[in-house]
C-alpha cells in the first residue's frame, strides 16, 4: 500500500517566498513541509551578487542567501524534501498532493512555485540547448566554449542587462538584442550596461533563428530588425536567453483561479479561491518580482495560513 503523509502545513516551492512562509510557520509550531521542486533555493541560485536585499551592504550571493534562508526555517523545525508536486486535490480535505508518486496531506497549502524562464520559440532553439543555447549565463557563462568568443544576451529587462554583464568577464564582445529601441530594465542596470565598451546593444530586433543545427552546435543567429524588416546575420558562440519568466502554476488549473497569463490571483490578502490555500511570490506577482517581496507575501501567507487553521481549531 502506498504511503499517505499527513502535514499541517506544505509549502510548494523554496525560493524566498517558499523559505520565508517557512520560517514563519515553523515559528508557529506548525513544522512546514517544504517541497523544493526541480530547483532548490529557487531563482536566485542562478545569479551571482544580489545587490538589493536589505541586510547585506556588500551584495550576498544568489546561492548563500538561499542556504541562509534555508538554515534559518530549519532552525525552527521546517522540513525539506526534493519534492516536485505533480498533481493536487484542493476539492476535498484534507487537500492531497501527488509528490513523485507519493500522496502527501495537508490542512493547508501555500504555493510558493515561482516562475520559470521564456522560450523564444525560435528554429533552433530547442535543438542547441546546452549546444551553445542557456538561459543562465551564472550557470554557463564560464564554459570554455564562451571564453573569448562573440557572445549574445537577448532581452531589455534586469535579467538580460544582468547576464550581459556577467559574460563581459568571458567573451570577446556582448551583443545585447532587444525588441525595442529602449530597456525596461531599472536606471541603474541600464546605466552599467549602456555604458560597458564590451556590449553592443542592437536594438528593435529579434532573433528569428539560431544557427547551426546540422553542426550541433551554436554558430550564429539570424536577425530582423522590426522597424526596417532587414535580415542579417550575426556569428556567435553563445545564445543566453532572458527574455523574462512565465508562472508555474499549470499543475493547478482548474482548481486555482488564475488570470490569462497564469498568474494566481489573490483573494483577501494571500488567500486564493479554495479556503486553506494560501499563495506567495512570482507565481502570482508579475509586476514586483523581486526577492524582497516573494519573501514578503511568503511572511503573509504564513501567517494568513496560521489563523486560518486556528480558526478551524476553534
Ligand atoms: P522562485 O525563486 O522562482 O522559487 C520557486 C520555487 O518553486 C523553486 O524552488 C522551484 O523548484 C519550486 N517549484 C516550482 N514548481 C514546483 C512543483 N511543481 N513542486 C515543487 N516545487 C516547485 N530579485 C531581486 O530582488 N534581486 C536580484 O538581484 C535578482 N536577481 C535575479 C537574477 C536572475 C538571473 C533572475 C532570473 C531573477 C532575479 N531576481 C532578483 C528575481 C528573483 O529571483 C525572484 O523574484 C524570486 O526568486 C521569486 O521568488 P519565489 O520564491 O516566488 O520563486
Ligand atoms: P522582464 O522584466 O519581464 O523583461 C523581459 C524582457 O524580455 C523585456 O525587455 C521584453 O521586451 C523582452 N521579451 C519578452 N518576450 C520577448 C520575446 N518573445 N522576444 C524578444 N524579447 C522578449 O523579465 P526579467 O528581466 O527576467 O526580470 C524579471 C523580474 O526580476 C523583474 O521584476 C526584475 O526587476 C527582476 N530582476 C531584478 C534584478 C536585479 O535587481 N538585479 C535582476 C534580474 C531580474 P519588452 O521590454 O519589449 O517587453
Amino acid at each position: 500500500m502506498l504511503r499517505v503523509l499527513m502535514k499541517k502545513v506544505v509549502i510548494i516551492g523554496s525560493g524566498p517566498a517558499g523559505w520565508t512562509a517557512a520560517l514563519y510557520t515553523a515559528r508557529a509550531n506548525l513544522q512546514p513541509f517544504v517541497l523544493t521542486g526541480g530547483q532548490p533555493g529557487g531563482l536566485l541560485t542562478t545569479t551571482s551578487i544580489v545587490e538589493n536585499y536589505p541586510g547585506f551592504p556588500e551584495g550576498v550571493d544568489g546561492y548563500e542567501l538561499m542556504t541562509r534562508m534555508q538554515k534559518q526555517a530549519e532552525r525552527f523545525g521546517a522540513k525539506a524534501s526534493f519534492g516536485s508536486v505533480e498533481k493536487v486535490d484542493f476539492s476535498r480535505r484534507p487537500f492531497a498532493l501527488v509528490v513523485d508518486g507519493e500522496t502527501v496531506e495537508a490542512d493547508a497549502v501555500i504555493i510558493a512555485t515561482g516562475a520559470s524562464h521564456r522560450h523564444l520559440g525560435a528554429p533552433g532553439e530547442d535543438l542547441l540547448e546546452t549546444k551553445g543555447v542557456t538561459y543562465c549565463a551564472t550557470c554557463d557563462g564560464a564554459l570554455p566554449v564562451f571564453r573569448n568568443q562573440p557572445l549574445i544576451v537577448i532581452g531589455g529587462g534586469d535579467s538580460a542587462c544582468e547576464e550581459a554583464l556577467y559574460l563581459t568577464r568571458f567573451g570577446s564582445v556582448i551583443h545585447l538584442i532587444h525588441r525595442r529601441d529602449a530597456l525596461r530594465a531599472s536606471k541603474i542596470m541600464s546605466d552599467r550596461v549602456l555604458s560597458n565598451p564590451k556590449i553592443k546593444p542592437v536594438w528593435d530586433s529579434v532573433v528569428t533563428e539560431v544557427f547551426d543545427v546540422k553542426q550541433d552546435k551554436v554558430t550564429g543567429v539570424k536577425l530582423k530588425n522590426l522597424k526596417t524588416g532587414a535580415e542579417s546575420v550575426l556569428d556567435c558562440a553563445g545564445v543566453f536567453i532572458a527574455i523574462g519568466h512565465a508562472p508555474n502554476t499549470g499543475i493547478f488549473k482548474g482548481q486555482i483561479e488564475m488570470d490569462a497569463n497564469g498568474y494566481i490571483i489573490p483573494k483577501n490578502g494571500t488567500m486564493t479561491n479554495v479556503p486553506g490555500v494560501f499563495m506567495a511570490g512570482d507565481c502570482s506577482d508579475h509586476v514586483y518580482r523581486q526577492a524582497i517581496t516573494a519573501a514578503g507575501m511568503g511572511c503573509a501567507a504564513a501567517i494568513d495560513a496560521e489563523r486560518f487553521l486556528a480558526a478551524q481549531d476553534r
